[in-house]
């Protein structure tokens, strides 16, 4: 069922990215909460016919490990989203808090977001914009990816270097080679670097690119990308997770394995040892996968009050 901003009031600010501001809202009727998000600025018309044939791909998207989208509106070159609202916010609000994210918690962030790159994949639809701002988290165990496609598009209308920025760091080598990227490259494998990148920055606490404290030069993070091996993991990290990472960050997108694949690296199912635990779409969680959230929740509920 469609969702109508004009039936939300605002309540806060959630956020603000590249391309405008995310608002918590909640419908005057039913009472659940949404996040609003404006993309502001007047776009071109051609700007806000691809945004909105984006969004029905979007809409149709149903899956517990994807942000859902429950209605997209345009007036006057201004874009509204309604999304599903994810009350503990993203990825990068974890990272910008300064918390690096133990590897118990981040193969089972892994393990989810892994089912939902496997869903768009499987679905034939390539996100292109993976990266730790748009990966959310729930309190109750949720982990889902948002914003498929929209920024994307945003960088590529407007080609202005702030936008461009955010979107980029997290491309993938082939992304940058001209005779590649005429959208016959494989964004399936794009995809899965942007994952990669995203779970070692999360061991990291910062970008792997730019070390703490250095300025961001987009010729350097560019030139890395293609050209430099990789920052390793930190040197305490398991050898699964070193592995995990080495396979999602290979130079040639044909050697990187996909979602599905992924879903049984060891990494990802060392930390799912109890067997038959985890049932999709119900809400019984293993006693140790519990546990695991609830430490994890605790320490989110002490990043957001
Ligand atoms: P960029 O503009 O480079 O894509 P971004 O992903 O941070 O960066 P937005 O998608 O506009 O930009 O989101 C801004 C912030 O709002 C996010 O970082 C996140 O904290 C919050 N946010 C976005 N969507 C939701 C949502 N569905 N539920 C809760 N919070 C959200
Ligand atoms: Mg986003």
């Amino acid at each position: 069922e469609e969702i109508n901003p004009n039936d939300t009031v605002k309540i806060s600010i959630l956020g603000r990215g590249s391309s405008g501001v995310v608002y918590k809202v909640q419908h005057k009727k039913n009472n659940k909460l949404y996040a609003l998000k404006v993309i502001q600025d007047k776009h071109e018309p051609e700007v806000c016919k691809r945004i909105l044939t984006e969004m029905s791909i979007h809409r149709r998207a149903h899956n517990p490990y994807v942000v859902q989208c429950f209605g997209a509106f345009e007036k006057g070159g201004e874009i509204s989203l309604v999304l599903e609202y994810m009350d503990g916010g993203s990825l990068q609000d974890v990272i910008k808090a300064k918390k690096t994210i133990s590897e118990r918690y981040l193969a089972d962030i892994a393990m989810k977001a892994l089912k939902g790159l496997d869903y768009l994949h499987r679905n034939k639809i390539v996100h292109r914009d993976i990266k730790p701002s748009n990966i959310l988290l729930g309190r109750n165990q949720e982990v889902k990816i948002a914003d498929f496609g929209v920024s994307t598009i945003l960088a590529n209308s407007l080609a202005a270097c702030n936008t461009f920025v955010g979107t980029c760091a997290y491309m993938s080598p082939e992304r940058f080679d001209p005779d590649q990227n005429d959208g016959r490259y494989n964004g399936y494998a794009a995809d899965i670097w942007s994952l990669g990148m995203s779970l070692l920055e999360c061991t990291m606490g910062h970008f792997p690119l730019v070390a703490p404290g250095e300025t961001f030069d987009w010729a350097t993070v560019m030139f890395a990308i293609c050209y430099n091996s990789l920052p390793s993991p930190p040197e305490d990290s398991s050898p699964e997770f070193k592995d995990f990472v080495a396979q999602c960050l290979q130079k040639d997108p044909s050697l990187r394995p996909r979602a599905s694949t992924l879903l049984s690296h060891p990494f990802v199912t060392k930390f799912q040892a109890v067997p038959s635990s985890i049932k999709e779409g119900s809400r019984s969680y293993s006693r140790s996968g519990g546990q695991v959230w609830r430490n994890f929740n605790n320490a989110l509920n002490s990043i957001f009050s």
